[in-house]
């Protein structure tokens, strides 16, 4: 068994930002994260929008994070916390200790779904992307696509008209998902459209000389659209197996619900980053990972906790 002030779910921006806050706030933080330090980030080939780094590979820019929070905080690669128990303190379980903790950031971050097609693996980051506001500005002035019918698909088409990309959006079904003003948007905006449509096959093809993807066929008519980029849009699972586990609030999406100060329901349990929904951008989840980890130093310094 260790004592610690605070455990941390997650090794990713949020959760590595909110060791080093906590640390030096004075409070004692281990770091469990399942799978290896970096989160999402760390698959990401090029990071271009995280203040401070015109460009910099996304496994670079969390090796420089994770070695700044291993100065505050030990943390634990493949050691995912597998059960949380409550009471005056939180016990998190993991299949190698047990880890008694005056309080629990969450920071398990969000999964994007993948449409499974071929070359969608191949060519992630070669023009296959999952988040138009990280990418989008590669492609202006080129051809984009972007799959999907929910508000996520709707809005990245709206970013990347707005970005000067050239954009066609295609859907599986017969009509979008997305709320009516987005899709009185698409119509204002003149975006094509390709309805009863799905990404297969040939998806993601390299061309010669170029390395980035530059075909979409579709289901159906088989049509072959040239494109420079394809736009996952088809949606995100929050992490959120120990939230519910818990039984945290969760907003209406299934992300964690917070407060500005990224307090969730229950007392000395915070969240943050992806798994909190928002803007899900590196920048965020660092935002928020220092907020929950001084939420936290201020509840377990209040008096009514001391005692
Ligand atoms: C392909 C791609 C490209 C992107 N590009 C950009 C970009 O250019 N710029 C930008 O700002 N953002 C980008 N993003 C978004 C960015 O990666 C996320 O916003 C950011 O990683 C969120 O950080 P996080 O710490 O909240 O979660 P994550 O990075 O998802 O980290 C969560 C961590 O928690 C761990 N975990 C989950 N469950 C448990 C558990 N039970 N116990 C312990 N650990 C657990 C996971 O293994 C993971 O390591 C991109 C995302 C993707 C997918």
């Amino acid at each position: 068994m260790r004592e610690v002030d605070l455990v941390v779910a997650g090794a990713g921006p949020a959760g590595l930002t909110a060791a080093i806050y906590a640390a030096r706030s004075g409070l004692s933080a281990v770091v469990l994260e399942k799978n290896t330090i970096g989160g999402q980030v760390a698959l990401t080939p090029v990071v271009e929008n995280y203040p401070g780094f015109a460009n910099v590979p996304g496994k670079r820019l969390m090796e420089i994070i994770a070695e700044q929070a291993r100065h505050y905080a030990e943390i634990h690669e493949g050691e995912g916390i597998e059960e949380v128990k409550l009471g005056r303190n939180v016990e998190a379980y993991t299949s190698k200790a047990v880890y008694v903790a005056q309080a629990l950031i969450l920071t398990t971050g969000a999964t994007w779904k993948r449409l499974g097609v071929p070359g969608e693996d191949r060519y992630f980051g070669f023009g296959v992307s999952y988040c138009s506001t990280c990418d989008g500005y590669l492609y202006r002035e080129k051809k984009a696509v972007v799959v999907g019918g929910g508000n996520s698909a709707l809005t990245d088409a709206l970013h990347l008209k707005n970005l000067g990309v050239n954009v066609t959006l295609i859907h599986r079904r017969d009509a979008f998902r997305a709320e009516k003003y987005l899709q009185e948007a698409l119509a204002k905006e003149d975006i094509a459209t390709v309805m009863h449509a799905e990404g297969h096959g040939n998806f993601g093809r390299r061309h010669h000389g170029h390395g980035r993807a530059r075909a979409g066929r579709l289901r159906g008519d088989e049509r072959e659209i040239p494109t420079d980029a394809v736009f996952v849009a088809i949606g995100l699972h929050p992490n959120t197996a120990i939230a519910t586990q818990l039984g945290l609030t969760l907003d209406a999406r299934g992300f964690i619900q917070t407060d500005r100060a990224n307090r969730t329901s229950i007392p000395r349990i915070y969240a943050a980053g992806d798994v909190t929904g928002g803007s899900q951008q590196i920048v965020n989840a660092v935002g928020e990972g220092s907020t929950a980890a001084l939420s936290a130093f201020e509840d377990l310094t209040h008096p009514y906790w001391k005692k």
